[in-house]
């Protein structure tokens, strides 16, 4: 009996899927014990953008503790903070015309969403909160009550309270508006819908099967926002960081939220770090109020500021990331070709894949992937969906060879040979 399996508890869960034992990484590649290769479409579920072991972050890091550099932090400043803060406005914020504070929660994306309805709430003295259908937010249990999912909903065993739920763009097709039902609900008095304090969105869903919503629906989000007082809160854990081909994944929709929650790929390092960008005007925190030992990550801070200084500092990354996403998106398009009744191309940016309409099928194809040397995983309500989360960095022929081993993994589950995918 290994000893993961001897020691560690049963809730691990995506090493189920890829059976080895890594030993190390770089780029879009990582390597088992036995030397073994893996194109790597999975990608730290979202944590590596930038790839493995980005020589720009690393070394940085390096240097940052050879030199012994502050590691571990309450909210102190230190340099290394001041460097990330200053790179955030000067790359980040000011080139969008945003305004926002940050706020350093705990390391993991849950914390960062606590804190985002916790504040919500705080300032609009209400207590519901809108998440959609098919939204990821965490699992503690205030996440986990706007999370959509009832696999991890069930795993709280406590009532989740607080949110109301409303059908996301296009749950009930492309004829239905699902905002004229929120709008109408909430104008409603007697819909049994509590005033909102605020709504929680991810633009593409990651983990919910890459639904998207789209810019209209997004500018009417924030308009029904403003109409009743409520506050837009864009989850953009999965979705931020570059991987929709912008660093906002709402930058596209020209919509400017109250309050982001940022974590996953922020580092660029794959070290944990989240933070909650708040409107000035919504800052309403007493220092201390919702607190923390690690808020903020000194080591993070060094990556992500070489990262944000490195990738960030025009808009050059942005364009190859959406050359790439275009590429991605013919490759798939003509995969799904072989099976239209049954395979969507679905998604946006670096953030697509293939609906396989049941989770049988995706995960067959997951499986014959792994086997031939690439790790994609499946998401979605049922995981039907096979996502595609390579990261932004990665070469157009490694990118090649892993669409070509997905489209070979495709006719392989749908029992049609092993022609290959031009
Ligand atoms: C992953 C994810 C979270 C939760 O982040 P954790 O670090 O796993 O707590 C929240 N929201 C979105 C959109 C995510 O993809």
């Amino acid at each position: 009996m290994s000893i993961f399996d001897a020691l560690e508890s049963n809730v691990q869960c995506y090493a189920r899927h890829f059976p080895v034992v890594f030993e190390r990484a770089a780029g879009w590649c990582l390597y088992d014990s036995d030397g073994r290769a893996y194109l790597d479409f999975l990608a730290g579920a979202g944590s590596l953008n930038y790839g493995h072991n980005h020589p720009v972050p690393k070394q940085a890091l390096l240097d940052y503790i050879a030199a012994d550099g502050i590691t571990h932090s309450l909210d102190l400043h230190t340099e290394a903070k001041a460097a990330f803060l200053e790179a955030f406005r000067e790359h980040i914020l000011a080139p969008r015309g945003l305004d926002y504070v940050l706020q350093f929660t705990g390391p993991t994306g849950a914390n960062a969403v606590e804190a985002a309805l916790k504040i919500a709430r705080k300032v609009t003295g209400r207590h519901t909160v809108v998440a959609f259908t098919n939204g990821f937010h965490g699992v503690t249990m205030g996440a986990a009550a706007a999370t959509g999912n009832r696999h991890h909903r069930d795993g709280c065993a406590l009532p989740l309270i607080g949110v109301a739920r409303a059908p996301f763009c296009g749950y009930l097709g492309d004829d239905v508006d699902t905002l004229a039902l929120l709008d109408k609900m909430i104008e409603d008095p007697s819909s049994g819908l509590d005033h909102p304090a605020a709504v929680i969105v991810e633009t593409v869903q990651g983990e919910g099967g890459l639904n998207t919503a789209s810019t209209p629906w997004l500018r009417r989000l924030q308009a029904l926002c403003r109409k009743h007082g409520m506050l837009l809160i864009v989850d953009d854990i999965q979705a931020g960081c570059g991987r929709t081909g912008r660093f906002f994944s709402f930058e596209a929709a020209g919509i400017e939220p109250d309050i982001v929650t940022l974590s996953k790929s922020l580092s660029g390092f794959g070290l944990p770090f989240a933070v909650t960008l708040i409107k000035p005007e919504h800052d309403c925190w007493a220092p201390g109020e919702h607190n923390g030992t690690f808020r903020g990550n000194n080591h993070a801070f060094v990556t992500a500021r070489a990262c944000i200084e490195h990738f960030w500092r025009d808009d050059r990354f942005e364009r190859e990331v959406r050359d790439k996403a275009r590429h991605l998106n013919e490759r798939l398009r003509s995969i799904c070709r072989r099976a239209p009744e049954r395979l969507e191309p679905v998604g946006r940016g670096m953030m697509q894949g293939i609906d396989c309409g049941d989770g049988a099928l995706a995960e067959r194809i997951c499986r014959h992937a792994f086997e031939q040397g690439l790790i994609v995983e499946t998401s979605g309500s049922r995981g039907q969906v096979v996502k595609c989360l390579a990261p932004l960095t990665i070469e157009d022929e490694a990118l090649d060879e892993g669409l070509s081993i997905l489209a070979r993994s495709v006719e392989r589950a749908l029992d049609r040979g092993l022609r290959q995918a031009s």
